[in-house]
């Protein structure tokens, strides 16, 4: 067995790691200086010397490593793998019976009980992203539970602790045969094109289905919707498949103009009956204000941070004015969807933006929806920072 390392938990730290709190951070423990090599196998001990857990070392860009394991005698061998692996196949058996969806995540990092990874499935084909050079270092006994447990077509994995010069290659294919992109998959029923050899970004964001489905389903018909960061269009898609009338879709990668025609085109709607335009949103929200521009129904999706030419944005502190803009182009009784994936703030924090733009725009409002993670994304009771989805939608009402 791998030699494994001591670390000695500093005392006031020793009953929220006892209490189930899975990520290792530095500050907590005395003896972190004695770690060098990711994904050496650590055992943290209470400062009388008792076991509390064991876990591996790596580096990510919160903490060094993750606690696997309270079961003093459970090993982090390929058996341990194996059995999380599978557990979490277990839970997701709806979504390997569905028929109109294909598209999920079958292993989500600490709520699945492997801090530092993921696994989502496209098809026969599957993604891993490896948080760390710590988790990376149990390649071969995650890569063979999964071919034992499925036996997936191909296998892609993301490094996403790599840098220039150092694990980063230009091919992300792992084991089984190569798949040939756009990859096409189903989410209820809806064409979704994928790519997972073209960057950390594969296409869809699958934590967003549900809100995806509501959108389609309640809330798109008769309407038209602007779509801010607009990616591949997939808000877009189904809007348009639920009945909107027009979709305007806003994004600056140049990209993301082909990608979301083809995403149209893979569900039969003409790309050129949709507007769709490669710009900054905030330049966009200029020229709408200065227009008149109005919608009924108005997405926020941005990303936590972006760097443009001319903006820096920062979810944390620009989520107000981001809102703001909105309210200025959603028609009165229209509906803004706001969406966040920032882990520095939590929805109670989130509501506080929301409450806060309306009040400088003079407006009432109502939340007619919210949601977070979906099922594929289960979170650990003991890490509330890992449930980083809020997504709110927001009916604007009269003047206040
Ligand atoms: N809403 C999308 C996901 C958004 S990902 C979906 O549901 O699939 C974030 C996107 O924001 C990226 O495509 C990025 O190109 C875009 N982006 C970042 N800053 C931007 C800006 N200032 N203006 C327009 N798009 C921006």
């Amino acid at each position: 067995m791998t030699e494994e390392v001591l670390l000695r938990v500093e005392n006031n730290y020793s009953n929220k790691y006892k209490e189930g709190y899975p990520l290792l951070t530095k500050e907590t423990v005395e003896n972190a200086d004695s770690l060098y090599e990711e994904g050496t196998i650590v055992v943290l001990l209470d400062p009388a010397g008792n076991f509390i857990g064991r876990g591996y070392y790596g580096k990510q860009n919160k903490g060094i490593g993750w606690i696997l394991t309270h079961k003093e005698n459970e090993a982090l061998d390929q058996l341990f793998f194996q059995k999380k692996i599978a557990a979490a196949i277990n839970k997701r058996s709806p979504f390997y019976h569905s028929e109109d969806t294909n598209a999920f995540r079958i292993f989500n990092g600490e709520g699945d009980g492997i801090g530092g990874l993921t696994i989502d499935c496209f098809g026969e084909y599957y993604l891993i992203n490896w948080y760390s050079l710590g988790i990376y270092q149990f390649r071969k006994e995650i890569l063979s539970a999964l071919n034992l447990l499925i036996q997936p077509q191909g296998v892609y994995e993301k490094k996403r602790f790599a840098k220039k010069g150092q694990y980063l290659e230009d091919d992300d294919f792992a084991t089984g045969t190569p798949a040939s992109f756009p990859l096409v998959v189903k989410e209820n029923g809806v064409k979704l094109e994928v790519n997972l050899n073209d960057g950390a970004m594969v296409g869809v964001f699958l934590d967003q289905r549900d809100v995806r489905k509501k959108l389609w389903d309640r809330y798109a018909k008769g309407k038209t919707l602007l779509n801010t960061f607009s990616y591949t269009g997939v808000f877009s898609v189904f809007s348009v498949l639920g009945g909107a009338t027009k979709t305007t879709s806003v994004d600056l990668a140049k990209r993301s103009l082909e990608l979301t025609e083809a995403q149209f085109s893979a569900n039969d709607i003409d790309p050129d009956t949709q507007e769709i335009r490669v710009e900054d949103v905030f330049n966009y929200f200029d020229y709408g204000i200065k227009h008149g521009l109005k919608y009924d129904i108005v997405v926020l999706d941005p990303p936590s941070f972006a760097r443009s030419k001319k903006h820096t944005f920062s979810a944390k502190k620009d989520y107000t004015q981001l809102l703001k803009n909105a309210i200025d182009l959603t028609e009165d009784k229209g509906m803004i969807l706001a969406s966040t994936n920032c882990a520095t703030f939590d929805m109670k924090t989130f509501k506080g933006f929301v409450a806060k733009a309306f009040k400088e725009k003079s407006y009432k409002y109502t939340i007619l929806d919210e949601y977070s993670l979906p099922k594929d994304f289960p979170t650990h009771p003991s890490f509330p920072e890992g449930d980083y989805l809020k997504v709110l939608f927001i009916k604007k009402q009269g003047s206040l």
